[in-house]
């Protein structure tokens, strides 16, 4: 343990209470979920204000955080296997399960006045015959109803059975995204509810969570309401000076509202109070590393290799002068007395990997072992495979191994075993890189691309494993320095601000929905070219949106499409999807098939996002463009335009309104992501802010660095400011938080994600 001083960050408090083995008992109870507790104690607290009605069993029982949620009414085998599958096993995995989006019904319009682009409702009467029509393996069942003020045009896909359901001259309640066609408004996939149902979602801001296959959002809700009625939620431990200062809400008003709000403000005020702690408590634990990295002394020792010079001389593209000013800083890092702890923030196609390389190359030509860690098994894998082809094709001399989960047991332990007597020097992989069987021999530098997929537990236990390595972390995500000094505290920034100049630049577009057909028409062109293509959508699958609800009706998702785009498609092309649910080994072997051409146009969710280079794919189609942040569609944008053809982009908005489409134009407009983060920004006010991300890197869980830039600076600085008047947090005011920090049976943040 002596030395599990990580060199980027930790989870030692430095002089404060935190023992180390409290440290990690609180980790251990984060990811050991499953170590339940079935104990229903009959004790009974303050519970939530929040207008919620507390529900007791007869010796009013109350659960703990650690009740399984098969305790809970309504909850069957079935049910928890599904909650287990979305991560949820505890009764205190569910308060800490946050909605994903909020929505709010409105009243019923008269057909006339609803609007295009918008989400309405309307009571009209079946009006006309039902008709089905098939489109290859599509069934399109449509139907007209009416209301006295005007006509609207219903469309279902693959939903045939409606024909027995829908009754002409009866009246229905219809909700969804209005478009129009030949004059006519239109809705595709409305929902229905009956008057009464509708009235009553009208009355709160609804809930909406993420969900899996087989579980509705009605599900969820009832199971959190029982949560928070058996258990209410942790009680205030930040601060009063904080509090009543920066204007936060009761912790337990917060999660309640978070969950179930009153209003809009109300959920607005939830919100921030609990992104503050989010942001406090990481932050906390940052700065407890923060004095050790300073003064940490190199144990290697480099000089300039002639291999490397060579190799810089057979690649047939010379750096670019942001690139060889970065590597000059990084060649000067090595050789000096301290080790380094750097951070190379470079756009998306900058040439982050060549760097990587040289520095892996400097170091393996220096008697030391260096590893790679990308945060998913495909970037990983697509690093090995450079490396090594570069490795062969310049006679580079040195020994890559691969590391991650999907390798057989036996592939993992002739790994280790090369890792461990030197026969391998660089060891590129996921977290597998830092699991308990592999010791390395000498490990030099470690470097991380994209690397704050990781968890902080992973890069200490990597700096654990023998002398503190040099760190150098690549990422494309574009952070100013405000924020980059109270996130990476000492980390040193390069930055590539420069593309290589051979680049075309991407074409754009910013669509809605009707220009559908002709972007279906374009992929055909370019795969018939010998192209290849991305579409990314919002959704896994069907489920994770809502059944019994439609806020998610035009959401697109990425199994479902991938059967509509079949049938869209000329029947020759090969479409195939991709998404973080699959098993990695069946996502590597998805991933390869696209990178040797056989497959044509891939379906994915964001998980494509990071640092996937297949220069031959062209074409990058965004579903629901509206539902991400400009900087991460920047950054899927990136996929494209890696080799020599002409790329293009295709932004569909599944809303035209007006702001919407505008915010979405920031995106034809600069190619830098940069000032697109900060234009996203400037556009939007608080409450667009839900269920929109700008940052997949940071995976805070409510927290988003961009957009709650302003919540993250005052908690950085609250931070420094306890730690210098009350380090120990023994003064009075100061107690709860420290019984917070001992005691805490479970932690808003999610370690494994951040
Ligand atoms: P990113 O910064 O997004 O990780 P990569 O390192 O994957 O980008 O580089 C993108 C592509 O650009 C790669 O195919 C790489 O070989 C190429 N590349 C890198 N540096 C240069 C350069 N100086 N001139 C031309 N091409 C380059
Ligand atoms: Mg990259």
């Amino acid at each position: 343990m002596a030395d599990s001083r990580s060199i980027i960050i930790s989870y030692q408090w430095n002089k404060s209470v935190l023992s180390k083995r409290m440290v990690f008992t609180v980790l251990f109870k984060i990811q050991a979920g499953n170590s339940w507790n079935i104990g229903l104690k009959s004790r009974v607290e303050k519970g939530c204000d929040a207008g919620l009605k507390r529900r007791m069993g007869t010796g009013g029982f109350m659960m703990e955080y650690t009740t399984p949620v098969i305790q809970l009414k309504g909850v069957g085998e079935k049910t928890a296997k599904i909650f287990e599958k979305m991560g949820i096993l505890t009764v205190g995995d569910l308060i800490r399960f946050y909605p994903r989006d909020y929505e709010k019904f409105e009243e019923a319009l008269p057909v006339r006045e609803i609007k295009k682009g918008e989400i309405c409702a309307v009571r009209a009467r079946v009006a006309g015959n039902i008709n089905i029509k098939k489109v290859r393996n599509l069934t399109i069942l449509s139907v007209v109803a009416a209301d006295g003020t005007g006509k609207i045009k219903l469309t279902f896909f693959n939903m045939p059975f409606l024909k027995n359901i829908l009754k002409p001259g009866v009246v229905y309640l219809f909700r969804g995204m209005v478009q129009e066609k030949d004059g006519i408004p239109v809705m595709e996939q409305p929902k229905m509810y009956k008057d009464e149902e509708y009235r009553n979602l009208m009355e709160r801001v609804q809930p909406r969570y993420s969900l899996s296959a087989g579980m509705t959002n009605n599900m969820v809700t009832k199971a959190v309401k029982q949560a928070l009625s058996f258990c209410p939620p942790q009680k205030e431990f930040l601060p009063e000076a904080v509090r009543l200062s920066e204007n936060l809400m009761d912790r337990e008003e917060a999660v309640c509202n978070l969950h179930f709000p009153k209003d809009f403000e109300t959920l607005i005020e939830a919100r921030e109070r609990m992104v503050f702690e989010e942001f406090f408590l990481f932050i906390l634990g940052l700065r407890g590393q923060k004095e050790t990295n300073e003064a940490l002394e190199s144990s290697f020792s480099y000089i300039e290799t002639a291999q490397v010079e060579r190799f810089l001389e057979k690649i047939p593209f010379s750096l670019t002068n942001a690139q060889q000013r970065v590597w000059e800083e990084i060649k000067a890092d090595l050789q000096g007395k301290r080790l380094m702890n750097r951070l190379v923030q470079g756009d998306v196609g900058s040439g982050k990997t060549i760097i990587a390389i040289l520095a892996l190359l400097m170091t393996v030509t220096n008697g030391y072992q260096g590893a790679m860690m990308a945060p998913t098994e495909v970037l990983a894998k697509q690093h090995f495979d450079s490396v090594t082809e570069m490795n062969d094709k310049y006679k580079l001399g040195m020994k890559p191994v691969l590391l991650i989960g999907a390798m057989t047991a036996k592939e993992k332990r002739e790994a280790y075993a090369m890792i461990a007597d030197g026969s391998a020097d660089v060891i590129i992989g996921t977290h597998a890189l830092i699991q308990e069987k592999a010791v390395y021999h000498n490990l030099a530098i470690v470097v991380t691309d994209e690397q704050h997929r990781f968890g902080v537990k992973q890069r200490e236990s990597l700096a654990a494993k023998g002398n503190l390595p040099h760190v150098l972390v690549m990422s494309a995500t574009p952070i100013p320095r405000t924020l980059a000094i109270i996130l990476y505290g000492d980390l040193k920034v390069s930055v590539i601000d420069e593309l290589p100049a051979d680049r075309q630049p991407i074409k754009n577009c910013v669509v809605d929905t009707s220009y559908r057909e002709k972007a279906y028409r374009f992929i055909e062109k370019e795969v018939s070219a010998g192209r290849q293509v991305y579409v990314i959508c919002p959704m896994v699958e069907e489920g994770e949106a809502d059944q019994d609800s439609l806020s998610m009706e035009n959401v697109e998702n990425v199994v479902g499409y991938t059967e509509k785009l079949r049938g869209f498609l000329s029947p020759s092309i090969r479409v195939s999807y991709l998404h973080g649910k699959m098993k990695s080994s069946v996502k590597n072997e998805v991933m390869e098939e696209f990178k040797n051409q056989n497959i044509d146009v891939l379906v994915s969710t964001t998980v494509i996002e990071v640092g996937i280079n297949v220069p031959n794919a062209t074409v990058m189609m965004v579903e629901n463009a509206e539902r991400f942040g400009l900087a991460q569609l920047h950054q899927l944008r990136g996929r494209v335009g890696r080799g020599e053809y002409q790329s293009y982009c295709i932004f569909v908005s599944g809303s035209d309104k007006k702001e919407t489409m505008e915010r979405l134009g920031i995106l034809n407009r600069s190619n830098d992501g940069f000032k697109i983060a900060e234009e996203d920004l400037r556009l939007r006010g608080p409450g667009d802010l839900f269920g929109i991300r700008q940052s997949g890197e940071f995976a805070f869980k409510l927290g988003d660095i961009y957009n709650d830039a302003r919540i993250l600076k005052q908690a950085g600085m609250w931070v420094d400011r306890l730690l210098s008047e009350d380090a120990e947090f023994i003064k009075t005011e100061n107690e709860g938080l420290r019984i917070y920090l001992e005691n805490e049976k479970w932690n808003p943040i999610d370690f494994r994600t951040i």
